[in-house]
């Protein structure tokens, strides 16, 4: 199949003058903590960033995850995993398991009384802890020679990732643990032959959530959306810096300043 051309967005824009409420998911939020200026494009322009191709080895590791919690889950037991590390918990069973996964669609969904937003995010697993509360699971899926840790680049945005999910969770009145858990596999590289088959070493990584910087986020994130300023670009980044530097060359050589022609820009 051909890629999909890139193009303007025309639905899920926010709409200043609608009264109705306006759904916004965990990866736009993380798009504003990223840059003000791309949300903006994003969400009131409809024009997103370029789409790349999926990860579809990392799915398919989640996908045989949840699988394989979910067999545990069914019988009301830890995964061997849990046991090994010592986590006094069980997947969680519950009705709404399966709304909360649907990360495309539905999700936790928050309705947020001071703003009037919907905010959403679906989760890979939760664990319940025998006091009833929830520990947010996150499944990630990684290649490298180094132990997996969550404490570079990346791995930051993935501690907000589990930060958002406790947030809505406390949202719609759940009782939630500030303990978050990383299941992390490691496909090995260093194995003697491929033999259609990749090994993977996992590991299980507590990490301590702190939501308090989602409010006030929040609070910004919306101001910007109903503002009509666009929002300043971030100087460091040098996307911004080839976009502008582009349209303005194009633009010029559209004006006939170059002598070139429209034809010839492909614009
Ligand atoms: S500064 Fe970078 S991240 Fe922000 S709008 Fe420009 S391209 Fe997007």
């Amino acid at each position: 199949m051909p890629p999909r051309l890139y193009a303007k967005r025309t639905r899920n824009l926010y709409d200043p003058s609608s009264d109705e409420p306006f759904r916004l998911s965990r990866t736009k939020i993380d798009l504003f903590h990223e840059c003000p200026r791309c949300f903006y494009l994003d969400v009131r322009l409809g024009i997103p960033r370029p789409s790349f191709p999926a990860f579809s080895l990392n799915n398919a590791v989640d996908e045989l995850m949840k699988r394989e919690f979910d067999t545990h889950r069914a019988k009301g037991e830890p995964h061997p995993l849990m046991k090994a590390y010592k986590i006094d918990a069980v997947p969680l069973r519950d009705e709404r398991m399966e709304e909360w996964r649907d990360a495309f669609r539905r999700g936790i969904q928050y309705h947020h009384e001071a703003t009037g937003f919907i905010f959403r995010g679906g989760v890979d697993d939760i664990w319940v802890a025998p006091d009833g509360a929830l520990h947010v699971v996150d499944y990630k899926a990684t290649s490298k020679k180094d132990e997996v840790t969550i404490e570079g680049y990346w791995q930051q945005g993935y501690k907000r990732q589990v930060e958002i999910y406790q947030w809505l969770l406390r949202g719609i009145g759940e009782k939630v643990s500030p303990i978050a858990y990383f299941v992390y596999v490691n496909g090995k590289s260093d194995e003697p032959a491929f033999d259609g088959k990749l090994e993977f070493d996992v590991k299980v990584i507590p990490y301590e959530g702190d939501t308090a910087w989602i409010e006030p986020l929040i609070e910004k994130l919306v101001a910007c959306l109903k503002s009509d300023t666009v929002p300043d670009k971030n100087e460091a980044c040098e996307h911004c810096r080839y976009r502008e530097i582009a349209g303005k060359e194009l633009l010029e050589k559209m004006r006939g300043k170059k002598k070139t022609s429209q034809k010839s820009l492909g614009i």
